[in-house]
């Protein structure tokens, strides 16, 4: 059973065929991703020419809505220079290891940038929108921050609320999705939800804590999980958050960043969640977003995280075909095999999962028993000042 032909309007934006490499080539970025996840979409079939849009570079004053014009300046002057300053490194943390210079350093972040400012503008015009090269949760307004240089949700964000919207930004990537919580501290009409590892064992190693509060002024929701964390576990914990969310808030729109990290192969992850369990979240989302009077959601879906690059194309692809209303098939296309196994990663080729990376849709949810640690995650969550207060 498969339906190759779309049933929702929805967009996605990506970039040209010819395509550059970020990152250089050792980091955990210098892998396939949106490059791979576009190749296996047209593997399937299942993308329009209707439906894609050229991603394009964000202005400078675009930038400018959330980043000092110090840092735009000096990112730009790197790529002109071929190179970043010791000062420029020191002061804006670019070039470091962390966040490495590559070629068309400012260009390629910038165009990601754009293509969520495009994404909220398909958004407003009434369609679902896809920027699986944005996600970059972790930077800051004078500051690259965990490998992200311009903080694409937020402009999107800031796009949607020029249009007066009320904004939940939903984050399931396995990080914290900081740069976004302290983005909206002071704005009552954007509400973040955030679940991730544990910063007390992950990446940014503070902050994203449940009590944290800057929910003082009830803007934000943060559920940090344990390690190993699996389907059945972070279904509870997603369902004790969700809905009470939606309904406290009251969103006019919702803004999703599905980095894949969260899926339990990936190698920076530290949870246990099936690629179905991260289809099965993003399908709860799109089913009860806001929606338009035609009844398309209003949602706009950012790629993330996520260092396997075949678990990150079939998680992504898969995400395409439920945004676009599309059934894949069981079985991958002959040419979608082809093109992962031409990807170079061996680094899990010895574990059971990862033959069917090449062969049957996606892993099945996972049946465990929950832990009495998430039952007492959930009693918490219950308690929180933000859904507990009528
Ligand atoms: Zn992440």
């Amino acid at each position: 059973m498969s339906n190759p032909q779309p049933t929702r309007n929805a967009t996605y934006i990506g970039g040209p065929k010819s395509r550059r490499k970020a990152y250089g080539s050792n980091h955990p970025l210098a892998i396939p991703r949106v490059s791979l996840a576009t190749d296996l979409i047209e593997a399937y079939g299942a993308m329009t020419e209707a439906e894609f849009m050229l991603a394009r570079k964000a202005a400078d004053f675009e930038l400018e809505w959330f980043h000092t014009p110090e840092y735009v300046s000096a990112f730009k002057r790197a790529e002109a220079l071929g190179r970043v300053s010791n000062p420029v490194r020191q002061r804006h943390q670019l070039g470091t290891l962390e966040n490495p210079y590559f070629p068309q350093f400012f260009t390629i972040p910038a165009t990601a940038t754009g293509a969520s400012i495009q994404a909220a503008e398909e958004v407003i015009r009434g369609r679902i929108a896809f920027n699986p090269a944005g996600g970059m949760h972790h930077a800051r307004p004078d500051q690259a921050h965990g490998f992200c240089y311009f903080n694409d949700p937020v402009l999107g964000i800031l796009r949607l609320r020029r249009e007066g919207w009320r904004v939940l930004y939903v984050d399931i990537d396995a990080h914290h999705g900081d740069g976004v919580e302290a983005a909206f501290v002071h704005d009552p009409e954007v509400f973040t939800l955030s679940l991730h590892m544990d910063s007390r064992y992950a990446y940014p190693f503070q902050g994203g804590q449940l009590s944290d509060t800057a929910s003082a002024g009830n803007t934000s929701l943060n559920v940090p999980l344990p390690k190993g964390t699996h389907d059945a576990e972070y279904r509870l914990l997603f369902d004790a958050v969700w809905q009470p969310v939606l309904d406290k808030f009251q969103p006019d729109a919702i803004v999703l960043q599905a980095g894949t990290d969260m899926i339990f192969a990936d190698p920076l992850g530290k949870l246990g969640i099936s690629t179905q369990g991260f289809l099965a979240t993003a399908q709860t989302i799109l089913e009860t977003c806001p929606q338009h009077a035609d009844g398309t959601p209003r949602l706009l879906v950012t790629g993330g995280g996520g260092y396997h690059p075949l678990v990150l194309a079939r998680a992504w692809a898969g995400l395409w075909a439920l945004l676009s209303g599309r059934e894949l098939p069981e079985t991958l296309p002959p040419v979608a095999t082809a093109a992962l196994r031409a990807v170079d990663w061996d680094m899990d080729e010895d574990e059971p999962h990862f033959e069917q990376l090449f062969s049957s849709r996606v892993d099945a949810l996972t049946d465990m028993s929950v832990r009495p640690e998430i039952a007492d995650l959930i009693l918490s969550i219950q308690q929180h000042p933000f859904l507990h207060t009528p």
